[in-house]
């Protein structure tokens, strides 16, 4: 038997079980083990089996297990199928999973192996792809009945279930068009994705789960409140922000911005692309060099427009002599950065090519990276904290692999103390990080903030990365005490990640009830009659004059009718103006998704909407 195999199941079901330690966090149901993982795997094969069942003809490509369920790819030679065939595909699935069938790993030679997919092109090239990669012996998993027939085989590494009875509940969700093996040159298949889970009641949560998503989709919710569109005359992937998602936008910069200044961050502002040699030096010429646009000048310069902002820092720092006595510089910028995304991958304000990104930046000594990373998780909490999203969180901390330190940039000492004190912040700040040794960026270690939304969404935001190779690349300088020249350390730290994806992430989020600092409306003045219209007008002025944001909704229309529009518009407050509001000098303010009616006078409601 080949040990070589026997390693590459080894390592490939250690990296399963991982992969799904680190996704069992954000899974709220099920065990603690890799049994979710192998439950989706072998639901993917039965799904295989009962559509070769039903069409025999099938050509099958990939089909794995996946964060949130499974896939298969098949190439239905000829025949149109869609989601109106999942109940007979369901209905087989249950027949395979009922006749529990013992799932078994063999092990083929090449002959046999070829001689089992005669003419099965897509995973005769996967087969023979693991030939060239030295494997002699490939590893298959069979389903086989109690007399020992083979009732379905496909080349696979596992892990599976023991049988197909174990798999649980399973449900087909949607079909669509897919790639071989992801390549956009290769034929187009035809991909079915599916869910599985041990109970009936973890699917109903899941279903309930994605029609909950689906109200809250932020392009959905975007179009809906206005915050953003996108032209196709201006072109995909490149959000404009109407005034309402622009006062989202400029309000969350501005709160980063004020906690940043509270612990030495300064602004800076560097154009939007530089010359290509300066992407040369980071190494992002070469890491990003699919996604680069390059802008050539009339005067032969080659530019290209900038992927990251972090080689346009370095510059600052870099244009005059650092004392140890100047260290740490702590810079931040919000500015536009581009990437030339795949067209199949953008999508909504998940991924676009323009994007602003919340970025900054320390060059300090060694010794100081302790007390500035702790302060940058003081900054990341007070920022989440003021969304009410801290602790919805959890948080890894990435070292490097202690065995292969050749593959890393710097010295071993520097590493060593970086990550001693990253492990101490997690500890002194009591963030319960997760430890992940060999996840480490080459440059430096990391620690990651990865938040759950209110759908249980996951998604890594805030990030602070140390940085031993940047700095060396452009050989950036400080006098230490001594007076010799020593090599700063680079700290790259995100709040927030880019503006975008964190609008789409706060729209899910709060499902479109932005809290009152966030609302671009926070009050909508409801005049009862048209007679009150003037006095609502005064109402308006004074609390636009102090800053707060308000609109009429003017009695043109029915209170019924406006009261439901405030409501469908998501606005946090509405006031409602009538004789004894107006006689007696106070307001009847009423909140988002309440019936009740609270008295407020102007002032204190004028306090309320100007906090923050
Ligand atoms: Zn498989
Ligand atoms: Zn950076």
């Amino acid at each position: 038997m080949g040990k070589k195999i026997f390693e590459k199941i080894k390592i490939k079901k250690k990296f399963a079980e991982k992969k799904f330690a680190k996704n069992w966090k954000k899974n709220k149901i099920g065990k603690m083990s890799d049994f979710e993982f192998r439950r989706r795997h072998t639901a993917s094969h039965i799904l295989a089996a009962a559509v070769k069942m039903i069409f025999p003809e099938i050509l099958r490509g990939a089909g794995p297990a996946t964060d949130a369920g499974f896939f298969q790819d098949f190439d239905f030679v000829g025949v149109k199928i869609s989601s109106d065939d999942f109940k007979k595909i369901e209905k087989k699935m249950r027949w395979i999973a009922n006749k529990n069938f013992r799932v078994v790993q063999k092990f083929l030679n090449l002959r046999d192996a070829e001689k089992f997919f005669k003419n099965k092109k897509f995973k005769l090239e996967i087969l023979h792809d693991l030939e060239n990669s030295g494997e002699k012996k490939f590893s298959f998993f069979d389903f086989v009945d109690d007399s020992g027939k083979i009732f379905y085989r496909d080349l696979c590494a596992g892990p599976h279930l023991l049988s197909t009875g174990e798999v649980g509940v399973f449900k087909l969700m949607k079909i669509s068009a897919a790639f071989f093996r992801g390549d956009e040159t290769r034929e187009i298949l035809t991909r079915i994705f599916g869910v599985a889970f041990s109970e009936k009641k973890f699917l109903d949560e899941f279903l309930q789960n994605l029609e909950e998503a689906k109200k809250r989709d932020h392009r959905k919710l975007g179009r809906e409140l206005d915050l953003f569109c996108f032209s196709e005359k201006v072109g995909p992937g490149l959000p404009l922000f109407s005034p309402r998602g622009t006062f989202i936008l400029e309000t969350l910069k501005k709160k980063v911005e004020k906690i940043c200044r509270k612990f030495g961050f300064q602004k800076i502002s560097t154009p939007h692309f530089a010359k290509i040699d300066l992407y040369k030096i980071s190494g992002h010429a070469e890491k990003f060099s699919g996604e680069l646009f390059k802008v050539d000048g009339h005067y032969k310069t080659k530019y290209c427009v900038k992927p990251v902002q972090c080689p346009h820092h370095t510059q600052i720092f870099a244009s005059k002599m650092r004392s140890h006595k100047d260290l740490p510089i702590r810079y931040m910028e919000s500015e536009k950065q581009y990437r030339d995304e795949k067209p199949g991958q953008i999508g909504g304000l998940g991924r676009v090519i323009a994007i602003t990104v919340e970025d900054g930046h320390i060059f300090c000594t060694p010794e100081q990276i302790e007390i500035e990373c702790k302060n940058l998780v003081k900054i990341i909490r007070e920022f989440y904290d003021s969304l009410g999203m801290w602790g919805n969180h959890w948080v890894s901390l990435s070292t490097r692999d202690k065995k292969n330190f050749k593959k890393y940039i710097g010295k071993k000492s520097d590493w060593e103390k970086a990550e001693k004190f990253l492990e101490k912040i997690c500890v002194d700040e009591k963030l319960d990080a997760k430890k992940m040794p060999g996840e480490a960026a080459l440059y430096g270690p990391k620690i990651d903030f990865m938040f759950r939304d209110a759908i249980g969404n996951e998604r890594q935001l805030a990030t602070i990365q140390l940085d031993f190779a940047t700095p060396q690349r452009f050989e950036l300088e400080y006098i230490d005490k001594n007076g010799e020249k020593k090599i700063p350390v680079m700290i790259h730290r995100a709040i927030l990640g880019s503006y975008e994806r964190f609008l789409a992430i706060l729209i899910e989020h709060f499902a479109g009830n932005f809290p009152l600092f966030l609302s671009p409306t926070q009050l909508a003045i409801l005049p009862i009659t048209k007679k009150h219209e003037n006095f609502a007008q005064k109402i308006l002025e004074k609390i636009q004059k102090s800053g707060g944001r308000a609109e009429i909704f003017s009695a043109d229309e029915t209170l019924g009718k406006r009261i439901l529009n405030f409501q469908k518009q998501k606005i946090p407050l509405a006031a409602i103006l009538g004789d004894a509001e107006i006689s007696e000098n106070f307001l009847s303010i009423r909140a988002r998704g309440s019936k009740k009616m609270q008295k407020f006078s102007l002032e204190k409601l004028i306090e309320k909407l100007t906090k923050n």
